[in-house]
């Protein structure tokens, strides 16, 4: 999906219909702001609201999606297409989260398993040693595999100006953070902010 070609394709056809950014906003009771992101390939409309936009700019949701206009041959083959990129990422970003559960899930059961060994059963001090080490390397491991699988698992959405964006790993592994949220920066309006996680592309409302 190409949200600033979708982006471009709303401007230009809301722009042949003579309606200004407020009309349209208003034939669809949502704030100009919305229809302003939109056309700036900041986000798409939400689920609900592309057919009245579509019928509003006479195009389907099909055409909307591509980010022009479909002749009967290219249509199904765009249909098609579309209908899958929506599904697929958001059930991917689900798999990943789920992913990294049962990852951090097992480390902490190999680590604590390994130190309680370590801790309690009858043997040398080398091999205490060399078991806890193990247990430390396994747990380091886990976490590492979590957070990457967690830093590529859809997008944040800026707390200031509503963007979404893919952290850079620097920013994202210094980042305070709790279950949903995450202090970061962000690229559109250079604002630090709680910012929220997302599993798919920006659907505005
Ligand atoms: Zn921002």
């Amino acid at each position: 999906m190409d949200q600033l070609k979708t982006g471009r394709f709303i401007a230009s056809l809301r722009r042949e219909a003579g309606m200004t950014q407020r009309e349209l906003a208003e034939r669809l009771s949502v704030s100009d702001k919305t229809v302003s992101k939109w056309e700036c390939g900041n986000g798409l409309p939400e689920v609900s609201l592309m057919l009245p936009l579509c019928e509003i700019l006479g195009i389907n949701v099909n055409e909307l999606l591509t980010g022009e206009r479909l002749d009967a041959a290219s249509y199904k083959e765009h249909a098609e297409e579309n209908m899958m990129k929506l599904i697929d990422e958001k059930r991917e970003n689900k798999r990943k989260l789920l992913l990294e559960f049962v990852v951090v899930l097992i480390t902490l059961l190999a680590s604590v398993t390994l130190v309680m060994v370590a801790g309690l059963a009858y043997i040398e001090t080398w091999l205490r040693v060399t078991l806890i080490v193990i247990a430390l390397v396994v747990m380091f491991g886990g976490i590492l595999v979590a957070a990457v699988l967690e830093m590529t698992a859809g997008y944040f959405e800026c707390a200031k100006c509503g963007t979404y964006f893919v952290p850079t790993k620097g920013a994202y592994l210094m980042g305070v953070h709790t279950i949903m949220h995450r202090r970061l920066k962000c690229p559109h309006c250079g604002k630090k902010s709680w910012a929220i996680r997302r599993l798919s592309q920006k659907e505005e409302e």
